[in-house]
């Protein structure tokens, strides 16, 4: 089934505020509830639908990879495939969204956006994850490489120490009366429920700020520009991600660090092709060479290295050698270095060379003569078409 496109299922365009994306979503949360439509599957999808175009538009980080890539550029990533949100991730996600229109919290288990609950109703908030991007050489593949990279992330704020609160000055939730949890009576498709959740006034802490800390506006976390060292293993490849647990954006309130995922991006070499842990290698030789036979020099990821031309070499014969590849990821082998034959044939020719070659084509020894294994290769061209 093919997705929907997110800015349709929310009615929004792609200019659209936080503000406006927040209303459209609300008021699909509001629609589809299953509260409001309680055994209606097709409501219940729509449900869903919303909530993971939410999760993804209102994340400046999804959204700029949905916009760049579609829902392509979502998969493994923070998307959510083929099977979508489920409702608890909707509940536990956006929970304080739409909290104020049940009741007053009734689905809420913590803050906004990135926020989990850990284990009973009393909320812990998690720092949201960082993406970069390092772009590699094969060399640096070749033998690992360690490198230093500036991002901008939040950190815990000092002047508070990350709890927001100037001078630590907090008073006693008055909604919870510190307890940080609400219980209350929902109706529900089983009849009155007792539901206890994260209370929505104090976000389950059990306090709420007296007087914010004023570099960070309560939130307890700032922006900084912070240099990261990334020791990147030999033998990853293009498009593998890395990820560094806790290096990720601070979290509000002295909560979980988020993490940093590294994404590797190999820059294409101009010398080698490299498939897995192989590389191939394009030599020229020269027709002397390959009907006499001598050495050549061929470059690899450490350094040149001479090999031996056998006399009578074919154009198109392919020489391995062994473990001049890439190291695997788990360090146990390496690939191979295939390099390709290609007797070079000359495009034009000097009175004089033609006059030559003229008398050397007569000669018995330069009629072509091919082995049945030459001849076979036709056969492995129709093997190719069928
Ligand atoms: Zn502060
Ligand atoms: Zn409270």
């Amino acid at each position: 089934m093919s997705k929907r496109d997110y800015y349709e299922v929310l009615g929004v365009d792609k200019n659209v505020t936080p503000e406006d994306l927040k209303k459209a979503y609300r008021k699909l949360a509001l629609k589809y509830h299953p509260d409001r439509n309680p055994g209606d599957k097709e409501a219940e999808e729509k449900f869903k639908e919303a909530a993971e175009a939410y999760d993804v538009l209102s994340n400046p980080d999804k959204k700029a990879r949905y916009d760049k890539f579609g829902h392509a550029g979502l998969d493994g990533a923070g998307g959510y495939g083929g099977q979508g949100m489920s409702m608890d991730d909707i509940f536990s996600s956006f929970g304080s969204i739409f909290g104020d229109l049940f009741g007053g919290g009734g689905f809420s288990f913590g803050g906004f956006g990135d926020s989990r609950s850990h284990g009973g109703a009393r909320a812990t908030s998690r720092g949201s994850n960082l993406r970069i991007k390092v772009k590699l050489t094969l060399e640096e593949i070749d033998k690992g490489v360690e490198k230093k990279i500036k991002v901008n992330k939040y950190v815990p704020c000092k002047t508070c120490g990350g709890t927001g609160a100037r001078n630590n000055s907090y008073e006693t939730c008055s909604h919870c009366h510190g307890t940080g949890v609400i219980t209350e009576l929902r109706r529900s498709l089983f009849g009155q429920m007792q539901t206890q959740s994260a209370c929505p006034y104090c976000g389950g802490q059990g306090k709420i700020i007296k007087d914010k800390c004023p570099d960070c506006h309560g939130d307890g976390i700032v922006k900084s520009e912070e240099i990261i060292t990334i020791n990147i293993p030999a033998g990853v490849s293009d498009g593998m991600q890395l990820s560094m647990r806790g290096q990720g954006n601070a979290a509000p309130h002295g909560g979980i660090p988020g993490d940093l995922i590294i994404q590797v991006e190999e820059i294409p070499s101009e010398i080698f092709e490299r498939q897995e842990n192989n590389l191939f290698y394009n030599a020229f030789i020269t027709f002397s060479e390959a009907a006499m036979g001598g050495a050549i020099e061929i470059p690899t990821l450490n350094g040149r290295v001479r090999v031996k031309i056998e006399q009578g070499t074919p154009s198109g014969k392919v020489i391995r050698l062994k473990g001049k590849g890439l190291p695997d990821l788990n360090g146990y082998s390496r690939g191979d270095l295939l390099v390709s034959i290609n007797v070079w044939v000359p495009k034009s020719l000097t009175k004089e060379e033609k006059a030559i070659l003229e008398d050397l084509g007569k000669k018995p020894n330069f009629q072509p003569n091919p082995s049945k294994q030459e001849r076979g290769f036709f056969d492995k061209m129709k093997d190719l078409f069928n």
